[in-house]
């Protein structure tokens, strides 16, 4: 193994990184972050080891990830028995082409996953993130009208929704600055009201007057619009919007990409529904958030429209890491603990403790909409007598705030929400809690 020091880039004419002064300043020279403004935001802050809730920065300083690293952790970083698993499989086959060809942590992971999905899920297809998890279902519903000789070409969505950032995910997410550069380039989609309490009958409406033989599907984040800022709505108004589209033969995707893996307090958020969807995209917590993986399951009359002996019907997508063996493993890992008693235990435990809490923020001045689903707790800073100019920076104001007291959050604008790994302790939660008293203080102040 040839390890290069910087004297050797040197000879090579490679540049001297020794007088860049630590890894944020290297990071600024070559690096391009996502979601981030690169001429305003501050250095990146390098972290140099994860475990457990906490992460543990190259200056010394520790944070409580209350935010699961972009909602995809969930039994903490570095988790001994999935680096384990993962460290064995990478010794035993780390890689292989999934057309032609099989290995059993896919089929495993599809064998353990079918059960603990809504019933009729039958078919697993591997794809590598989020994204792609919403865009092989979008393509499996439009291919599904096409095979059946009865194309559909309307989709319907849900106001402000987020399916990801790839052309199809942007396409049937609600227009924001997110999507606005690339508007001209986006399919066509109808959206509905998102229904929170108040606007039910607004969405039911709306839908009823969209429906048509048309709607090739209707697609939407079960019970809580996670970038869209937290929003919450009910299972039951959900199951009867299902209920509707269905009837007009729309088939119906549920993207639980960040609600999966219990979440919401169930295993699934589809699990709080009637009604069970067609597809389903699944990611982040898929693999404990230790590696990118993505699946899109199906019913078998999904499924079945596309066997045939005429070539055509085949679902031409596939990407080079599919199903890698390596992210599968994980996720297997990712399993265990997650279905282990200790786990659901502590999810509960967590749900509860949230539930305390919102009972003393809604108490509070400055602090509106408190609402809770299972281990996600989300509420509005109000900006009511803040001076605007102030208040438009309270996102920034807020995230810096919570780092300088050791918890990382990613507020949503005006939105706080804590999202944790399940295994967050009691006292760490107190700190998070105590962490978000101070703001709500500093920011009256
Ligand atoms: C994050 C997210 C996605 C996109 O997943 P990526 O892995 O970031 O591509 C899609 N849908 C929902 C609901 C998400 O929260």
């Amino acid at each position: 193994m040839e390890v290069y020091t910087n004297e050797d880039r040197n000879l090579q004419g490679l540049e001297d990184l020794t007088g860049l002064k630590d890894l944020a300043e290297r990071d600024k020279a070559v690096i391009w972050h996502p979601f981030t403004q690169m001429q305003t935001a501050p250095l990146p802050i390098p972290i140099v080891r994860g475990q457990g809730t906490l992460l543990f920065a190259e200056d010394g300083t520790t944070y409580i990830d209350a935010v699961s690293s972009w909602w995809v952790n969930t039994h903490g970083h570095s988790h001994p028995y999935i680096a384990e698993k993962v460290a064995k499989q990478l010794h035993t086959l780390e890689h292989v082409i999934f057309a032609g060809f099989t290995h059993q942590p896919a089929v495993e992971l599809a064998e353990r996953l079918l059960p603990i999905l809504p019933k009729n899920q039958k078919k697993v297809f591997f794809s590598d993130n989020g994204s792609t998890a919403v865009e092989v279902a979008l393509k499996m519903a439009f291919q599904y009208w096409h095979n059946v000789g009865k194309p559909r070409r309307k989709v319907i969505a849900l106001q402000d929704a987020y399916h990801g950032d790839t052309f199809g995910a942007m396409a049937v997410s609600g227009r924001s600055a997110f999507t606005a550069p690339y508007v001209p380039f986006l399919f066509d989609v109808e959206y509905i009201p998102t229904p929170v309490p108040g606007q039910e009958q607004a969405a039911l409406d709306q839908l009823q007057a969209l429906l048509s033989d048309d709607v090739a599907a209707f697609i939407f984040e079960p019970l809580i619009q996670g970038a869209g800022g937290m929003v919450m709505y009910k299972p039951e108004i959900l199951g009867q919007l299902i209920g509707m589209a269905r009837s007009h033969g729309a088939l119906i995707i549920a993207d639980e990409v960040m609600t999966g893996f219990s979440r919401t307090g169930k295993l699934f958020a589809s699990h709080h529904l009637s009604h069970q969807p067609d597809l389903m995209s699944l990611s982040k917590g898929l693999t404990g958030g230790t590696m990118a993986l993505g699946v899109t399951t199906c019913t078998n009359a999904i499924y079945d429209a596309f066997k045939s002996e005429d070539k055509h019907k085949t679902l031409f997508h596939g990407h080079s890491f599919t199903a890698n063996p390596l992210a599968c493993t994980a996720a297997l890992a990712s399993l265990d603990l997650l279905l282990s008693d200790e786990t659901q235990a502590s999810i509960q435990r967590i749900s509860q403790r949230h539930a305390v809490f919102a009972a003393q923020l809604s108490q509070k001045p400055g602090v509106k909409n408190v609402r809770q689903q299972g281990t996600i707790l989300a509420f509005d800073l109000d900006n009511e007598g803040q001076t605007s100019s102030y208040f438009s920076n309270i996102r920034d104001v807020a995230y810096h705030f919570l780092l300088e007291q050791g918890v990382l959050m990613r507020p949503l604008g005006n939105v706080l929400y804590i999202l944790p790994p399940y295994c967050i302790t009691d006292e760490e939660l107190t700190t998070v809690y105590s962490a978000i008293d101070k703001l709500l203080q500093h920011i009256r102040a």
